[in-house]
C-alpha cells in the first residue's frame, strides 16, 4: 500500500496528487460508494467516466471535485492540464492503480480517467420556456438506459432540458450517465412532483403535447412553430396517467404498423422531438 503525495513536475505541480493503490483507502471507499443512490444523494455528487467526457464537462463550466486517473496517464498533457485545473479550483487529484479504477467503475476495462462532479438540478419554478424552446417532460421514467438515451437525444435535437416528473430513476446513476455519452453536462435537468408539474404547465404558456397511444392527433400535423413546446412522455409500463393526459393541449400519436403495440420510450421521444424541432434543425456544411 502506498498512499502518499507525489511531488510533481508539470501541470499538477501547483497542487497535490495522491497516489493510491489500496482498495481500503477511505477516499476510494467513498468514491466506490457513489455506485449507490443513497451515497450520491447524501453527497450530492456523481461519477463520470472517460477523458473526452471530463474535458467536455470542464468546457461546459462544470467543476471537478475529484479527478482519478490511471498511473499510465501520468505526464500526458491533457491529463496534467485537467489535474492542474482541478487542484486550482480546490478539487482533489488521485493517481490510482488499474485495480482501484476497476473497483470504482465496476468494469473490467475501465476508462483511464474518471471524475466526481457535483449534481445539478434546476428548480421547476425558474423554468420559463421561450418561443422555439422545446422541453421534454418524462413521467416516472424507470429505465436508466432510456433516460440516458433521452438526455443524449435532447442534446442532439437542441431541446432546452428534461423535466423528471414523480418517482424516476436517478439521472446521476453510472448507467444513466454512461448512456448520455456526456450530454448529462449539456442538458439542464429538473425534478418535479406531478402536482408541481401540473401547476407549472398551467402558467407556462407553452403548448403541452402528450405522447399517448390513444392520442387522436397525428404527431406530424401539430403546429409546433413559433411557440414554446413541452413534450410529455408516459411511463414505460403504464403510459401517461389521466391526470397528466387531461392537462395536455394535444394528445399525439405516432402511427405504427406491424405487431409491436408501442414504441420504446426513448425511441418515441426521439421521433416526437425531431418532428417538433424539424423547422429549427439544419444540416451543417459537410466537412471536407
Ligand atoms: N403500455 C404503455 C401504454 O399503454 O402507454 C406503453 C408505454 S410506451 C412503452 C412509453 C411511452 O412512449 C408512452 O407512454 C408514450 O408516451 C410513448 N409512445 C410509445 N409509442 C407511442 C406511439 N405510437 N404514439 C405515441 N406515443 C408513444
Amino acid at each position: 500500500m502506498s498512499d502518499h503525495e507525489i511531488p510533481r513536475s508539470g501541470a499538477a505541480r501547483v497542487g497535490q496528487v495522491k497516489d493510491i493503490t489500496s482498495l481500503s483507502n477511505p477516499i476510494v471507499k467513498d468514491i466506490r460508494a457513489l455506485s449507490m443512490k443513497k451515497h450520491r444523494d447524501e453527497t450530492g455528487t456523481f461519477l463520470a467516466e472517460g477523458l473526452k467526457l471530463v474535458i467536455d464537462a470542464i468546457d461546459l463550466g462544470w467543476t471537478i471535485r475529484t479527478l482519478i486517473y490511471a498511473k499510465a496517464q501520468r505526464g500526458k498533457p491533457q491529463v496534467e492540464k485537467i489535474a492542474a485545473l482541478t487542484v486550482a479550483r480546490g478539487g482533489m487529484v488521485l493517481e490510482v492503480s488499474e485495480k482501484v479504477l476497476t473497483a470504482i467503475t465496476r468494469r473490467d476495462n475501465p476508462q483511464a480517467v474518471i471524475a466526481v462532479f457535483d449534481q445539478k438540478l434546476a428548480p421547476l419554478a425558474v423554468i420559463s420556456p421561450a418561443r422555439d424552446e422545446t422541453w421534454i417532460a418524462l413521467d416516472r421514467v424507470r429505465d436508466p438506459g432510456n433516460l440516458g438515451t433521452i438526455i443524449r437525444t435532447a442534446d442532439a435535437a437542441g431541446a432546452s432540458g428534461v423535466i423528471l416528473i414523480g418517482e424516476t430513476v436517478d439521472p446521476f446513476s453510472m448507467e444513466t450517465v454512461r448512456a448520455t455519452m456526456g450530454s448529462v453536462f449539456a442538458v439542464p435537468l429538473v425534478r418535479a412532483t406531478e402536482t408541481e408539474f401540473l401547476n407549472w404547465s398551467k402558467k407556462a404558456a407553452a403548448l403541452v403535447v402528450g405522447s399517448h397511444l390513444k392520442g387522436s392527433v397525428d404527431y406530424r400535423t401539430i403546429g409546433y412553430k413559433d411557440q414554446p413546446v413541452v413534450l410529455l412522455m408516459g411511463n414505460e409500463q403504464q403510459g401517461l396517467p389521466d391526470t397528466l393526459a387531461t392537462a395536455c393541449g394535444k394528445l399525439a400519436r405516432i402511427p405504427q404498423t406491424g405487431r409491436a403495440d408501442s414504441l420504446n420510450l426513448a425511441i418515441a421521444t426521439g421521433v416526437m422531438l425531431f418532428e417538433a424541432r424539424r423547422h429549427l434543425l439544419e444540416l451543417d456544411e459537410p466537412s471536407a
